[in-house]
C-alpha cells in the first residue's frame, strides 16, 4: 500500500523514452570550430608544450573572434600545415580552378589559453540546482574534475579511463550535462569489458544518464535537453531496435546510475 505523503519518484522511463522519441537539434557547439588533422593536432601539442602554452582547444584568430573571445595581445600564433592552391599562370584564365595543392606551415592559430576564454581552463558549473552541489557529487563519487587539455575545440568533455578524472571545455554551452555524461563514462565504463563494447553502447548509456539527471533536477534548459535528444538518437540510430527502445539491461544500468548520481549530489546536511 502507497503511503499518500511519500515524494513522487521521478520517472526515469518516461524521461528515457522522451529522450528516444521527442525530436531534438545538436547543439552547434560540436562543430563550430575547425577540425585538424591528427598531424596537426600533433603539431599544435607539441609547440605548445615548447612554448609553455597550456595544451588547450585550438582555433584560428577570427574562429575565436566569432565565439565572443579576443587572443590576449602579444601571443604569437601556432604553425600548421595548411593547404594552398598554387595557379599555373601560364594556363588560359578559364583553367585557373584547377591548381596544384601544396601544404605549407602557417602560424595562423591560437589556443584558447591564449585567449580571454581560457578561464584557467574550468568550466562554468555555477548557478547550479540549490538542492544538488556538483563538488559534492564529485567528491561522494570519487571522481576529479581537472583542466581541460584537448585541442579539440569540437569536444565538449572527456573521461580519462584509469585516474577517474574527467575534464570539460570552458567553452561548453552546456557544461552541467557534459559534467554528468563524463560522470556516468567513469562510473559504468571503467572495467575492460566495457570500454571493449561498441562506442554507440556507451554513448547512449551516458547520454542517457545525461538526459535523465538534467531533467529531474533542471540543470539543463530546453537548449541542452534537446542536443542531448539528438545526440542519444544519433548513436541509438546505430542500432536495430534501440531508437524505439533501449534494451531492459541497459535502461535499468542508466536508471541506477541516474539515480546514484542524483543522490550523491544532494545535500544531507540538515538531516540528523
Ligand atoms: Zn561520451
Amino acid at each position: 500500500m502507497k503511503t499518500v505523503n511519500q515524494p513522487a519518484k521521478p520517472h526515469y522511463g518516461q524521461l528515457l523514452n522522451q529522450a528516444l522519441s521527442e525530436p531534438g537539434k545538436l547543439s552547434t557547439a560540436y562543430s563550430a570550430m575547425h577540425k585538424f588533422s591528427v598531424l596537426n593536432r600533433a603539431l599544435a601539442v607539441q609547440q605548445m608544450i615548447e612554448r609553455g602554452i597550456e595544451v588547450s582547444p585550438l582555433g584560428s584568430y577570427g574562429a575565436w573572434r566569432k565565439q565572443g573571445i579576443n587572443v590576449l595581445k602579444g601571443h604569437k600564433g601556432i604553425a600548421l600545415w595548411m593547404p594552398v592552391t598554387i595557379k599555373d599562370k601560364t594556363k588560359e584564365a578559364e583553367d585557373d580552378e584547377t591548381g596544384k595543392i601544396i601544404f605549407v606551415m602557417k602560424p595562423h592559430w591560437f589556443a584558447l589559453s591564449q585567449t580571454d576564454g581560457w578561464n584557467n581552463g574550468e568550466a562554468n558549473l555555477s548557478g547550479f540546482h540549490p538542492e544538488w552541489d556538483a563538488e559534492r557529487a564529485l567528491d561522494v563519487l570519487g571522481v576529479e574534475l581537472k583542466k581541460f587539455h584537448d585541442v579539440n575545440a569540437n569536444k565538449m568533455g572527456y573521461a580519462t579511463i584509469g585516474d577517474n578524472t574527467i575534464a570539460i571545455n570552458p567553452m561548453n554551452p552546456h557544461p552541467f550535462k557534459t559534467l554528468v555524461h563524463e560522470m556516468a563514462h567513469q562510473i559504468m565504463h571503467i572495467e575492460t569489458e566495457w570500454r571493449n563494447q561498441p562506442p554507440a553502447v556507451l554513448e547512449v548509456e551516458a547520454e542517457s544518464v545525461a538526459f535523465i539527471v538534467c531533467a529531474t533536477l533542471g540543470l539543463a534548459d530546453d537548449d541542452a535537453l534537446s542536443s542531448s535528444r539528438a545526440y542519444i538518437q544519433g548513436w541509438a540510430s546505430s542500432f536495430p531496435g534501440w531508437q524505439e527502445k533501449v534494451p531492459v539491461f541497459h535502461a535499468k544500468r542508466i536508471f541506477n546510475t541516474a539515480n546514484r548520481i542524483i543522490k550523491a549530489g544532494e545535500d544531507f546536511t540538515d538531516e540528523s
